[in-house]
């Protein structure tokens, strides 16, 4: 069976990342590769950093590939102007998706290059698992004389989608992040997180914890975790947090899930203009961002599973790109995942 993916290499040394991604897939599948101008070079080529035919072949495929968008060349404060980001956000708005996935896992090769001392970090393998349509970044806002208000409203419907997506990823555990002891809304939602666990979901272990303790133990005590299930605001910083325990953005994968729909896959990181045309960006977050795609939006674990092996292995083996302080190229870096492939 053919799989339609939609490339989007966007900007900067998201075309230099993309070429070998589409080279390691072919390897792996039969995959239709449709590819489009999306973020700045959308807007050099029709005005708009997302079109609506990108938008439409995006809701026709099977999953969505990005790269990554920007640089100064579109960097402006004028509203009136477009925004490279601006097709990310539409994007994600028009595919729907509620719920972004970024799993870390430090390679025991890199061990070194985390800021936490090796013992801490030793089998951290988690997902951080946020909510990313709902809460304190869509509520209500506005001024009110001399004072701002922001407001944070979640419904059950929506608690309950993103805890059952975490469940599902679940090995062992589901630690559900948030500040019940303040919030209604996160009463709430350890209410639904609750109920639906005793519901569907009682043979996958269920704790919650408050989101400043979870900064903590995510810092002190990461491989504990498996699966976090958190709302926006608390997700974005978690996972942020959670990044850092790798040493590398040039690791770092994410998914984006959404309801009937393809879900999209990109690399944590931007477009790197300061290092673009040199052939030297480390397209390993890539690579993995295509893994999750295999796992996610394909369900070929066993192919996912490989690409991850093929990364670790050209790791330990010494593998280094710049950005981990070596001087391997793009394409060495290519060449060496391929070659365990
Ligand atoms: P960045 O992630 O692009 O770069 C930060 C630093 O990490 C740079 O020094 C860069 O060279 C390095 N780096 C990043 N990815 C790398 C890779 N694969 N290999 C080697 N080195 C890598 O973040 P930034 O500099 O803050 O942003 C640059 C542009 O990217 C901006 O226009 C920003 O808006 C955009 N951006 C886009 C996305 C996205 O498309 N999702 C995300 C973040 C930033």
């Amino acid at each position: 069976m053919t799989h339609t993916i939609a490339l989007l290499p966007g900007d900067g040394i998201g075309p230099e990342i993309t070429a070998p991604t589409v080279e390691l897939l072919n390897k792996l599948g039969d995959f239709a590769f449709e590819q489009h101008l999306f973020g700045g070079a959308s807007i050099d080529a029709h005005g708009t950093a997302l079109t609506g035919e990108v938008t439409d072949a995006c809701k026709r495929s099977d999953a969505v590939l990005l790269a990554a968008v920007g640089g100064p060349k579109w960097d402006t404060t004028d509203p009136a102007k477009p925004r490279p980001e601006q097709g990310l956000l539409g994007l994600r708005k028009a595919l729907g998706l509620y719920a972004n996935l970024r799993p870390v896992r430090p390679l025991p090769a890199l061990y070194d290059a985390s800021p936490l001392k090796r013992e801490v970090i030793e089998g951290t393998d988690l997902l951080v698992m946020r909510e990313l349509t709902g809460g304190l970044y869509f509520g209500r806002r506005g001024r009110d004389g001399d004072s701002a208000y922001d407001t944070c409203v979640y419904s059950v419907a929506e608690i309950e989608r993103i805890a059952r997506a975490g469940f599902e990823a679940a090995r062992r555990k589901v630690t559900s992040v948030d500040k019940a002891n303040v919030l209604e809304s996160s009463r709430l939602w350890r209410e639904v997180v609750t109920d639906l666990h005793a519901r569907e979901f009682a043979h996958v272990e269920l704790q919650h914890v408050l989101v400043d303790n979870a900064a903590m133990q995510l810092i002190s005590n990461p491989a504990d975790f498996d699966v976090i299930v958190t709302e926006n605001m608390f997700g974005d910083i978690l996972s942020d947090e959670a990044a850092m325990l790798t040493g590398s953005i040039g690791l770092l994968p994410s998914a984006s899930l959404g309801g009937d729909g393809p879900g999209l896959f990109e690399p944590v990181h931007g477009s790197a203009p300061d290092i673009a045309g040199q052939g030297i960006a480390n397209p390993l977050a890539m690579f993995l961002s295509a893994a999750l795609l295999l796992r996610h939006a394909l369900g070929m674990e066993n192919e996912a599973a490989a690409v991850e092996l093929a990364v670790d292995r050209a790791l330990a083996e010494g593998l280094r790109t710049r950005d981990l302080g070596g001087g391997a190229t793009t394409d060495e870096a290519a060449q060496a995942v391929l070659n365990h492939l």
